[in-house]
């Protein structure tokens, strides 16, 4: 949907275009309109779908210009969230009247925000804790605001600001319009909302639409202290621009962060221990690529938009997966392509499973790269930087220098090169051989904690998967989505069960006929199903 059907008053319209939007996205198109008629909304999409804009674009055309008192209120959980909805509204409203707005937020001085507060302030944004803190000292008054929104309200609720939302709710005029934007709806924020909002219009984007279609996911799998020599092979080979590094912890971010600086990659971790004026810090260095190697938990990094990620890694499988949306959403966009590199360890294939069945993708495997293979690209890259001084660069002093130096010494040309290509840093595993095993798997080719099983009927005997998963799942009652994969041949089927289930899967098919014939199942092993193709081929 265009801009332009959303009844937005022409200079907002200039700002909009300005910022290269060039329709409205599903959020916007469904929220915008109902915003605009004065309805209360809750709108429930995923990071990166444009809820700024949803609610900055009614906000801004609910302004009354000549009134210099706070009219709308906008609570964001973190500082980052509320300088980046300040500026986002700031350059929307680039060609309409002046709007005086204001972020607000802890580990900022306070005088100063009052002295700024004085002036008079039409929107403020900011943390709901530091707009408490006001309220209380009188220097914000809310008695008159018309609107106000709750930005990433399922995060302000997990960072335990519920008390304060309700205080500045109760403080506000009964009759005000409220906004919830949240990417999840957990009870709590369905409480809050029947509470203090009106009649309130649900507008929920489905993840469906939201399931990145120009980002390629693979996995490795790799045991969990191989991880980060992995990582750092994967940074070597691919040489991200930017990058992204999830962990589920706190810990887990100090930890890998100290090992990757250590190894001389420009690495800088966010969660949220460190003080405001460090995340703030480690962000602008990210924004402007100092540092290229963000390590964050989900927390600190919800609602961070940076744009071209090359790589978004997830050093740990995310616990829930709408994180795993949120954090590749990171990458591909703008309608560039991304990469999300995924890293399990044994039986969280299982998990990996699920997510790709919520997410509706495939996330593909990949062979962990060896070391030649990253020799090999590191190598690459060199020659080819190595081929454009050649070309462009005046080497004049330099080949001097290496004249007098084969001169007095008798090397060879070669001999000199060599030599400094072992003294580059590119070089620095080249004499090392160092394979990196994947988590062990069953010797049948079954993946990680799965254990493949032979089952003596096929397509002859006119069944297929289908068939042979409700065999199972009926016998035994494991639940058909825990069957891994099914290879059926002619006279004989291989499946895959989770490792823990495979005894008393083989023994609840014992006394079982499927189509009229009494099966046998057994463990295959990698011997036994090669004799038996052979066998079963030869009979
Ligand atoms: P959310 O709050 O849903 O996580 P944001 O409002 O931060 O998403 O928007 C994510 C990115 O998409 C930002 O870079 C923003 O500038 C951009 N964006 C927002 N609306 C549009 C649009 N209509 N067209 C193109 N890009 C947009
Ligand atoms: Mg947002």
């Amino acid at each position: 949907m265009k801009f332009e059907e959303l009844n937005i008053s022409s200079a907002l319209l200039q700002g909009i275009q300005e910022m290269g939007y060039e329709e409205a996205t599903p959020i916007q198109a469904q929220t915008i309109p109902a915003l605009l008629t004065g309805r209360d909304v809750i709108g429930q999409a995923q990071t990166g779908t444009g809820k700024t804009a949803a609610f900055a674009i009614p906000v801004l055309e609910k302004m009354i210009p000549s009134a210099y008192y706070p009219q709308a209120l906008i609570l964001c959980p973190t500082r980052e969230l509320a300088i980046q909805v300040a500026g986002e509204i700031r350059q929307l409203s680039a060609y309409t009247h002046s709007i005086r707005l204001l972020p607000v937020y802890g580990g900022q001085d306070i005088g100063q925000q009052i002295r700024a507060l004085k002036e008079g302030v039409q929107i403020i944004v900011g943390t709901p804790g530091r707009i408490m803190d006001h309220m209380r000292r009188r220097t914000i008054r809310v008695d008159r605001v018309h609107t106000v929104i709750l930005d990433e309200a399922d995060e302000m609720l997990n960072m335990g600001f519920r008390e304060d939302i309700e205080t500045i709710l109760k403080d506000t005029p009964q009759e005000r319009q409220t906004a919830l934007f949240s990417a999840t709806m957990p009870q709590p924020i369905l409480e809050i909302t029947r509470q203090y909002q009106r009649d309130a219009l649900l507008i929920k984007v489905v993840k469906k639409e939201l399931t990145v279609r120009n980002i390629e996911q693979y996995y490795f799998d790799v045991r969990p202290n191989h991880k980060t020599e992995l990582l750092s092979r994967l940074l070597d080979m691919y040489v991200p621009h930017l990058s992204m590094v999830f962990c589920n912890t706190k810990r887990t971010v100090d930890e890998l962060t100290t090992l990757l600086q250590n190894q001389g990659y420009p690495a800088e971790g966010l969660h949220g221990d460190l003080k405001q004026q460090q995340r703030d810090r480690v962000m602008e260095a990210f924004r402007k690529g100092k540092v290229k190697i963000l390590v964050a938990t989900d927390v600190a990094a919800r609602g961070i938009d940076v744009e071209d990620v090359d790589i978004v890694f997830n050093y740990d499988l995310p616990q829930d997966d709408e994180y795993y949306v949120h954090r590749i959403g990171r990458t591909g966009r703008a309608g560039k392509s991304g990469l999300a590199f995924t890293f399990i360890s044994g039986r969280e294939i299982y998990r990996l499973r699920e997510l790709q069945r919520y997410c509706q993708t495939k996330i593909i495997h990949r062979p962990i790269p060896s070391l030649e293979d990253v020799n090999q690209t590191r190598m690459n890259h060199l020659f080819q930087e190595v081929g454009n001084i050649i070309a462009n660069d005046d080497l004049t002093s330099y080949v001097e220098v290496l004249q007098g130096q084969m001169q007095e010494s008798s090397y060879s040309a070669l001999d000199m090169a060599a030599a400094l290509l072992k003294l580059h840093p590119v070089s620095r595993d080249l004499e090392r051989d160092d394979p990196l095993p994947e988590s062990p798997r069953d010797p049948s080719g079954a993946e990680p904690g799965m254990v493949r099983l032979f089952l003596n009927i096929g397509k002859n005997q006119g069944v297929g998967p289908g068939n042979i998963v409700g065999a199972i799942a009926g016998e035994s009652g494991l639940p058909g989505k825990l069957i891994g994969s099914i290879d059926m041949h002619d006279k004989y089927t291989f499946v895959d069960v989770p490792k823990d289930h495979a005894r008393e899967v083989m023994y609840s098919m014992r006394n079982v006929k499927i189509r009229g014939k009494s099966v046998r199942m057994e463990r295959a092993s990698q011997k036994s199903s090669a004799d038996r193709k052979w066998k079963v081929r030869n009979r």
